[in-house]
This record gives structure tokens, sequence and C-alpha cells, in this order.
């Protein structure tokens, strides 16, 4: 099943859209501003390249507007805009101040690319930015002392090591919320969100592998007996007893979650409606031949289900999981403790 970085990177999406709109406000300016600059300067070259990266700013401020690509403008941008500050730095009129910018370098590139690509790329630019360094400067003996080095090489490095490892632990801390936010405190299963993010990419694999795709809906049967008859403590012990014979009946590409009270789905990849009635009726009589016990007494638990495949039934969880509903509750109404396939069952007119 999916690991949480498909999820993690929509929700770094926003945020990183935040961070380039501001680095593109401020290179327009900044780039108009050093155009003048470098006008006034005769560096017209530099003055130029400022220029182009400022309307080139302004033009990618546009398109990100509402682009389901981030990641491409992301390096559009990022790319050209190191390079102008290498080609800044190669120039023959240009201060030595201009190496203050290399800084900038990996904090923009962690914040916008994250730990590994942030890493990658800041450490090209700085290189890069080293190299120019010492070629430009090789035959001047004040700049090439140990000292000014050693200050610009130690500040260079702190940058590049606190911007990733503040990346590391931001990404570490997002998900370990991300996997709070979608798991079931109860029983740890997986809940509603994550089965909506995992069925989003199963349902794109499905797509393009043909694949079958299934979904199994199961409901515990006269769930409110076991609470009225031994309490509702009893009740949630039970919930995780079913939780763990879930687990183990599941291979490592099912997606086994509870969706709420008594009410479990399972998204089953590679598995049509036909082999999903095969496991549901293992975790049928699973359930059904191992009591769950409290205080030292078996509790008897059944579970009903319905089947729904992704295609026949619907070609969304919505859907499917209405018509896997539809399915249980026919299940239900047949006296509980059975599985029913969605395409067996008359779709109410
Ligand atoms: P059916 O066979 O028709 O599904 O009967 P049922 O009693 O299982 O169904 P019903 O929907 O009437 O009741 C579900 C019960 O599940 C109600 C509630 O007592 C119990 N329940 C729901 N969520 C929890 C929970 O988190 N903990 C406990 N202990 N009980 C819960
Ligand atoms: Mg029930
Ligand atoms: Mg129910």
């Amino acid at each position: 099943m999916e690991s949480y970085s498909e999820a993690q990177k929509h929700l770094a999406r926003p945020y990183r859209k935040a961070v380039l709109r501001s680095l593109l406000a401020f290179t327009f300016g900044a780039g108009l501003l050093f155009f003048f600059l470098n006008l006034k300067n005769q560096n017209y070259p530099l003055a130029y390249a400022e220029l182009g990266m400022a309307v080139y700013s302004a033009f990618i401020f546009r398109a990100i507007s509402d682009t389901a690509h981030l990641e491409r403008w992301i390096l559009a941008f990022t790319l050209p805009f190191f390079t102008t500050m290498m080609f800044a730095l190669i120039s023959p009129r240009a201060t030595s101040t201009v190496y203050a910018w290399v800084l900038l370098i990996p904090i923009l590139s962690h914040l916008l690319m994250g730990r590994r690509l942030g890493l990658l790329i800041s450490a090209f630019y700085m290189i890069t930015a080293a190299v120019i360094f010492f070629f430009m400067h090789r035959n001047m003996p004040e700049m090439m002392q140990p000292l000014p080095i050693a200050n610009m090489g130690i500040m260079s490095l702190t940058i590049l090591a606190f911007s990733h490892i503040y990346e590391i632990t931001r990404e570490q801390s997002e998900s370990r919320l991300l996997k709070m936010a979608q798991t079931d405190a109860l029983t740890g299963l997986a809940n509603r969100a994550r089965l909506s993010d995992v069925f989003s990419s199963e349902r794109k694999r499905s797509l393009r592998q043909g694949t079958p795709l299934s979904v199994l809906l199961l409901d515990l049967d006269h769930f409110k007996q076991v609470n009225d008859q031994h309490g509702h403590e009893a009740g949630d012990q039970a919930l995780k007893h079913v939780s763990s014979i879930l687990r183990d009946a599941l291979r490592a590409t099912d997606l086994a979650t509870r969706l709420g009270g008594e009410e479990f789905a399972l998204l089953l990849s590679d598995t049509s409606a036909e082999q999903a009635l095969t496991v549901a009726d293992k975790i049928r009589s699973n359930i059904e031949t191992s009591p769950f016990h409290h205080q030292g007494q078996p509790i008897n638990l059944t579970v009903s289900g319905g089947i729904a495949q992704f295609g026949p039934d619907g070609g969304d969880l919505r859907t499917l999981i209405s018509r896997a509903d539809q399915s249980l509750y026919h299940a239900k109404d047949t006296g509980r403790n059975t599985i029913v396939i969605a395409g067996t069952v008359p779709a109410p007119a």
C-alpha cells in the first residue's frame, strides 16, 4: 500500500507555493532594482540578466496560480535564478559582496524542494560558487587568506546544515501528524481520510495496469447487544479484537480501515469482486470462530459484508461504498453472518 509520501507532497504544496510566491515577488522587485544599478555601473550583461529574471518571475507568478505541476515550476524558476547568481559571480565588475547571495541557495532550495533535492541542488550551486570564487580571486592575495576563506566556508556550511536539519525535522513531524490524522485512535487501523488518499492512488494504478480493485464493507452483527450486555469498554475491546483479525487476514498491499462505529472498509488491490468474496468469507469465518474473551467469558461475534468492484460497480469511492453498503444491507436482511457481492443485488430504482 502506498506510503504517506504522496499525501505529504500534497500537504507541502500550499506552503511551498507561498514560499515561491514571495520569492517571485522579491525577485521581481530586486531584479528591477539591480537592472538599474548594473545599468548605471555599465555592467550590461548582468543588467539584462536581472531584467530577464524580473520578467520571468512575473510570468511564473501568473503560471502557478492554478497549476497542478508546482514542482516543475519550482525547478523552472530556481535553476535559472541560481544560474543568474553564478553569472553575477563571474561578472568581472561584480563586487565580492555578491557572494552573500549564495547563502540564500540552501535556504530556498530546502524550503522549496524538500530535503533530498534541496541538498543536491544546494551542493551543486555552492560548489560551483566556491570554484568561481577561487578562480576569480586566485591573483588577489588579500582574499586568499585562511581567515576570509574560513569565514565564508564555515558560514555557508552552517547555513546548509541548518537548512537541511530543519527540513528533515519538519518533514518528520509533518509525517507524524499526517499519520495521526489518518489513524483511528481506538483500533490503530487507518481511517476514512487515509482510505480516500489510498483509493485515489490505487484507482490510478488499477486504470494504468488494468488490474481489478475491490472494496469490502464489513459491519458487526448486533453489536449494540455486546455493549448493552457487557458494557462499552468490552465493546471497545471487541472492536480492537476484530481489527487484529482484519490485520492478520490481509496482504501488505491491502488496506483495512475503520470507517466509524462497528463498520470497517477494506480496500483490496489486484482483487476482483469474486476474489474479494473469498477473502471476505475467510475474515467472516475467522471472526465467527475466534470469540473475543471478556473477563474470562467468550463473547461470540459475527460480521456481515458487502463487496463492490471498481469499474463495474462505480468509478469513485463514494459510489463504491454506497454500492457495497446496499449489499451489506442485503446481507443483514438475509440473516447476517454472510457476505454479498454488489453485482448480485438489484440496484434500487
Ligand atoms: P446490525 O447487526 O444491524 O448491524 O446491528 P447493530 O447493533 O450492530 O447495529 P446498530 O447500528 O443498531 O448499532 C451499532 C452499535 O455499535 C451502536 C453502538 O452501541 C456501537 N458502537 C459504535 N461505535 C462504537 C464504539 O466506538 N465503541 C463501542 N463500544 N461501541 C460502539
Ligand atoms: Mg452493526
Ligand atoms: Mg453499523
